[in-house]
């Protein structure tokens, strides 16, 4: 026997390879053995027959919030990411570098789904979320962030700032300017989330590129279209310079109006992400895969929406090489998956209602080579 498990007659989908086509994949050790035409069966230990299904990397969602118990929006990862195809989630700041041990110990090393954490800028992080984290910018403290992010390599991707000003109250950019310091002492990419109250140039004129726009198509204000429907000057500019734009669905951060005025024009995101936590979870968003079904409605095919969760996901935390494709030799994380026809109900976080045809149904998860 040479492999542990193989996937036989699925179509294939991995952008990173260019790979759309029907195609057997073994599994060996937890990691991609083979990819080939045929593989016999009689190589395996265990053949899964995933004939007219699509088998993808598995999936990454950089928007999340799973620092269950401590913090305001923190749900169990491994509830949801395990059975939604969904192998890697990155945290949006729940921790910062005071309960960064914390999440280390008890989230992430425990889990069975990948997590990996962008560290908030505010040092209190996301723990009461009733109260802005950074209305007092004694809360940051870029050295300590830069410190966490450098002796935490392997499980960090990033820091963590909310640009609206629920969050920063009258302190306009100043944290984003703080972030930007930390990030940059330790060479990593900031995730900034946008809303209202700051004026959305203002922010995107600091971003570098590689930095993360997060909720790209909320509606509170300050969006990325104005009054007219246009998208703004300075975000096609942002883009243009690297800027990297995610929609971080959320409970009150994706407007379905705004993303289709966005989309008519072709600004797309470059990712698609949940922002999932206990406010969503039970809907609007209830996981990764019925946000990129929503996306499939906004006109984006089956494979775009699997190269904005898999591959466009992996570049922005800069994992591409590690993670979401399913390159031989590389980690087994693998999403298989159903796309279905029908009439299907899907809300924004605004309770704007559409009906969507088609809807991706998760079939089974493989994490490190394991069938979850
Ligand atoms: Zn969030």
């Amino acid at each position: 026997m040479n492999y542990d498990i193989l996937l036989k007659g699925g179509t294939v989908i991995d952008p990173a390879q260019r790979l759309n086509k029907i195609k057997d994949i073994a599994i060996s050790n937890g990691l991609i053995a083979a990819i080939d035409d045929d593989i016999p069966k009689d190589l395996a230990k265990q053949t899964i027959p995933v004939k007219h299904k699509y088998v993808t990397p598995g999936l990454i969602d950089i928007h999340t919030h799973v620092y269950y118990g401590v913090t305001t929006w923190g749900i169990r990862a491994d509830d949801v990411c395990t059975n939604t195809g969904t192998t890697t989630v990155v945290d949006a700041g729940s921790a910062s570098w005071a309960s960064f041990p914390g999440f280390k110990e008890f989230i992430s090393e425990p889990a069975q789904t990948n997590i990996l954490n962008y560290v908030h800028i505010s040092g209190i992080g996301l723990i009461y979320g009733p109260v802005g984290e950074i209305h007092d910018l004694a809360y940051a403290d870029p050295d300590r962030v830069a410190d966490t992010l450098i002796a935490n390599r392997d499980i960090t991707v990033g820091v963590k700032v909310r640009q609206g000003k629920m969050q920063v109250g009258d302190n306009g950019v100043e944290p984003l300017k703080l972030a930007i310091r930390a990030a940059e002492q330790a060479d990593t990419p900031v995730m900034c989330h946008i809303g209202q109250g700051i004026p959305l140039p203002d922010v995107l004129e600091l971003m570098r590129p590689g930095d993360v726009i997060t909720h790209c198509f909320q509606g509170n204000g300050d969006n990325i279209v104005d009054e007219k429907g246009n998208v703004i000057p300075e975000a096609w500019k942002a883009r243009e310079d690297g800027v990297i734009f995610d929609v971080g669905h959320g409970g009150g951060s994706f407007r379905y109006e705004i993303a289709q005025r966005a989309m008519e024009q072709g600004f797309i995101s470059d990712v698609i992400s949940t922002d999932l936590h206990t406010g969503n979870i039970d809907g609007p968003v209830y996981d990764l895969p019925t946000t990129l079904s929503k996306l499939m409605h906004l006109g984006l095919t089956f494979e775009e929406v699997i190269e904005k969760a898999t591959l466009n996901a992996a570049k922005a935390i800069k994992r591409e090489n590690v993670i979401g494709n399913l390159k031989i030799g590389n980690i087994a994380d693998v999403g298989i998956f159903d796309v279905v026809d029908g009439e299907f109900e899907f809300f924004d976080a605004h309770d704007t209602k559409f009906f969507g045809s088609k809807k991706i149904e998760p079939v089974i998860t493989i994490r490190e080579g394991m069938v979850v």
